[in-house]
């Protein structure tokens, strides 16, 4: 038997989360649709709000709700240390490392010609102009210690050779990409603190 239509769209939504499998999406649409309908309402409505409300900081990426970017707005922040990272969530892990007081850059994922992502989709073109235009010290490369991370990290060193700029990466012992948002803060916290120069070999 075949679940309501309803029920199977809302599963199908569920499904393209992370970590969500055919049969799993079914039993969450299912707990969605048991909860005390006030519940579900206030669900709805953060939704909708959010449709309307989260954008991205044009400044640095970040995924903000409200007019002023956390970030950018704070002027107790060193603007001439650039974080560049290559996910929205790495940056909550970095803040709540407690190890960093610069301003951000996040990137749309790591430099990958096989899954099409190019200096312009991935947003770095925008971060080198955005260097060359001056006032920046240094770039942290946090793009992650798989073999993607580090090509967009020798790139970002490479392109920004010319400019004195110096482009520095988190000390190893990181787990790569996708996973900075499981490394513990202690650990996160030292490999920042303890990052080093990217020389080029
Ligand atoms: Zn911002």
């Amino acid at each position: 038997m075949e679940p309501p239509k309803t029920v199977q769209q809302i599963a199908d939504f569920l499904r393209r989360l992370p970590s969500v499998g055919t049969k799993s999406s079914l039993r969450l649409a299912y707990a969605c649709l048991a909860l005390p309908r006030e519940d579900l309402e206030a669900f709805c409505s953060a939704l909708e709000r959010a449709l309307t409300t989260i954008h991205t900081c044009p400044e640095c990426g970040l995924l903000i709700d409200g007019d002023s970017c956390p970030i950018c707005s704070d002027s107790t922040r060193d603007g001439s240390t650039l974080m560049v990272v290559t996910s929205a969530k790495d940056v909550l892990a970095i803040e709540n490392s407690d190890s960093f007081r610069g301003r951000y850059f996040v990137l749309s994922g790591t430099l990958s010609p096989a899954a099409h992502r190019t200096l312009e989709s991935t947003g770095i073109n925008r971060l080198l102009a955005k260097v060359q235009a001056g006032g920046i010290r240094e770039v942290i490369c946090c793009t992650g210690a798989d073999l993607e991370g580090e090509t967009t990290a020798l790139y970002i060193a490479s392109a920004l050779k010319e400019t004195g700029v110096e482009v520095t990466r988190p000390a190893e012992g990181l787990p790569s990409g996708a996973v900075l948002e499981y490394a513990d803060p202690v650990t996160l916290g030292r490999a920042i603190k303890g990052r080093t120069k990217i020389e080029e070999e």
